[in-house]
């Protein structure tokens, strides 16, 4: 499996925000995100291939019982399905970190879902023939409902505008087994300044709807600085 990078930091987002924790990057994406704040393992994948085993090792380097595996789309390598089986024999509390559209025998503590909204998708510039496989590829309704069926979940959505908020709504409709108190609103931020801004509106909009609001704690403490 390709890995961008393996280091402990805390969670900065959802219910586990701050909690000290490995996580480990896989590198490689089918979506390309405008405002993927990891374009190391998107637009521009970098890292090298490990087998799992060596992937398992250095992540058990770390004396620290949450590991989020993340990405990129960590589903893509088959070899989630190993480690990840393989991080709870070793007793480590697994969160994976998901867009939801692709799905694997995984094991995993908390499946955590960004389904991406329309918002995300790469303008003509940018996307090139990315946009049009974006735009097909971006919501799998079939792998979120067996994922939420599957595992401890929470939905997280990231949100940039005001009208984002009803495309959320929208969606949920078509979920009806999920739970408000597992969906997390999130500002759409790659800075300390936009998140603030974002903020002052998106949380009281998250608590109206009976929702959750996350704030991106990397970002409040780090700027959004890689490997923290
Ligand atoms: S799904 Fe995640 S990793 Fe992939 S492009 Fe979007 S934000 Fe980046």
């Amino acid at each position: 499996m390709r890995i961008a990078e393996i280091f402990h930091s805390i969670q900065g987002e959802g219910q586990f925000t701050d909690m000290p924790s490995v996580f480990v990057r896989t590198s490689g994406c089918n979506l390309r995100c405008w405002f993927c704040d990891t374009p190391y393992t998107s637009w521009e994948p970098e890292g090298p291939q490990m087998p799992w085993q060596v992937v398992l090792d250095k992540t058990l380097s770390f004396d620290c019982k949450h590991v989020v595996v993340t990405g990129g789309e960590p589903f893509l390598p088959r070899d989630i399905v190993p480690l990840t089986k393989a991080l709870a024999e070793q007793h480590r509390f697994v969160t994976i970190e998901t867009a939801g559209t692709v799905h694997r025998p995984v094991h995993a503590d908390l499946m955590s879902i960004s389904p991406k909204l329309g918002n995300s998708t790469p303008d003509a510039a940018r996307g090139g023939r990315w946009r049009s496989r974006h735009e097909s590829l971006r919501q799998n309704l079939p792998v979120v409902a067996r994922l939420i069926a599957e595992f401890p979940y929470q939905l997280k959505f990231v949100v940039d505008q005001p009208d984002d908020v009803a495309e959320v709504e929208a969606y949920l409709h078509l979920l009806p087994a999920v739970e408000a108190k597992n969906v997390w609103l999130m500002p759409q931020a790659t800075t300390r300044d936009q998140l603030a801004t974002q903020t002052t509106w998106l949380e009281p909009t998250a608590r109206r709807l009976g929702f959750q609001f996350s704030s991106r704690k990397h970002i409040e403490l780090f700027d959004n600085v890689r490997g923290k």
